[in-house]
């Protein structure tokens, strides 16, 4: 069978922590190898994802993972949230550079995700599995898809163990991404994230801002739906879960769920998989 695990993102309300409980529990049903919480940029999150990890783990019984971003923090501010979640028991981190809030200026110590990485092995050796980022359709920022293939490489090479990718609806970009990064000595498991679609709306945002794209036939078909929440449901179902056939039946290693802390989407996706 193939491993799945599950991104959460840190409520801050509760109404949220009650929605993040629903979800957990349902989604805990499905086995998920482990689970991850995201991580906000810029101070007053950190506390949430600290706290969501410790809850997914010791209310939920997860393997919880938090999502670290260096951007915006001293060297030693990340230190300390390294020891802090060795201390409560993590033994897996989601290493990113993040992204520094529009208006926040100060940039922090460390500049890419790479040398995130290198402190972390540094100073836990390999207490932390570590995964990073990966982006099958080039991450936006990148001088070109060549240098961002250079860059994950010496992600790669600082010490991470695997990756999970930004989401894509096109198989194909995911399977050249592999193939380039094999060819460039690569051999770490490249995870696909996998976004299922409950918004259309929001979907156009999330891709705009992240550089993943919608294929047409998707986005037409999408579109076409209107307020008929019901047959959006169903057509982004068939749809992501015939993405993750073609990836798991291409080698894909595991599936790593974008969740947005609802069950439902990710479910539907899970059914129709068996
Ligand atoms: P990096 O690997 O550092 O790369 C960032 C950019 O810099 C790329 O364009 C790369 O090509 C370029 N680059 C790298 N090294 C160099 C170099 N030496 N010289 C010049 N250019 C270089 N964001 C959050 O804020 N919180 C989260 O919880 C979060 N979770 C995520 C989970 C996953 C699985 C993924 C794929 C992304 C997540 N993000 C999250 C988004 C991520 O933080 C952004 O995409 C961010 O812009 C890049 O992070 P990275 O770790 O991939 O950066």
């Amino acid at each position: 069978m193939t491993p799945i695990s599950f991104e959460f993102y840190p409520p801050k309300s509760d109404e949220q922590r009650a929605q993040l409980d629903r979800a957990a529990k349902r989604l805990g049903a499905h086995a998920p190898e482990y689970v991850s919480c995201t991580f906000g940029a810029g101070g007053s999150t950190l506390s949430y994802t600290s706290e969501t990890v410790r809850h997914l783990h010791q209310q939920h019984g997860f393997d919880a993972a938090p999502h670290l971003s260096c951007v915006g923090g001293t060297r030693e501010e990340i230190r300390e949230l390294l020891r802090l979640y060795r201390a409560i028991g993590c033994r897996r981190i989601v290493a990113l550079r993040g992204d520094l809030p529009s208006g926040m200026g100060h940039p922090g110590d460390l500049r890419y995700a790479a040398e995130l990485v290198e402190l972390i092995r540094a100073d836990h050796g390999d207490h932390f599995r570590i995964e990073v980022g990966a982006y099958p359709e080039t991450h936006p920022q990148a001088d070109s898809a060549v240098a961002d293939l250079r860059h994950f490489k010496t992600k790669v090479d600082a010490g991470a163990d695997a990756a999970i990718t930004q989401y894509f609806y096109n198989a194909d970009a995911y399977f050249r991404f592999v193939d380039d990064t094999r060819a460039l000595g690569v051999d770490v498991p490249i995870v696909p994230g996998i976004m299922p679609i409950s918004n259309y709306a929001q979907l156009r945002r999330f891709s705009e801002a992240c550089g993943a794209e919608i294929p047409r036939w998707m986005d037409k078909r999408l579109q076409g739906f209107g307020d008929d929440a019901k047959a959006v449901r169903e057509f982004a179902a068939d749809a992501v879960a015939a993405l993750c056939r073609r990836l798991v039946a291409g080698g894909a290693p595991a599936l790593h769920f974008y969740t947005l802390n609802l069950a439902r989407p990710t479910e539907a996706v899970l059914q129709r998989l068996g």
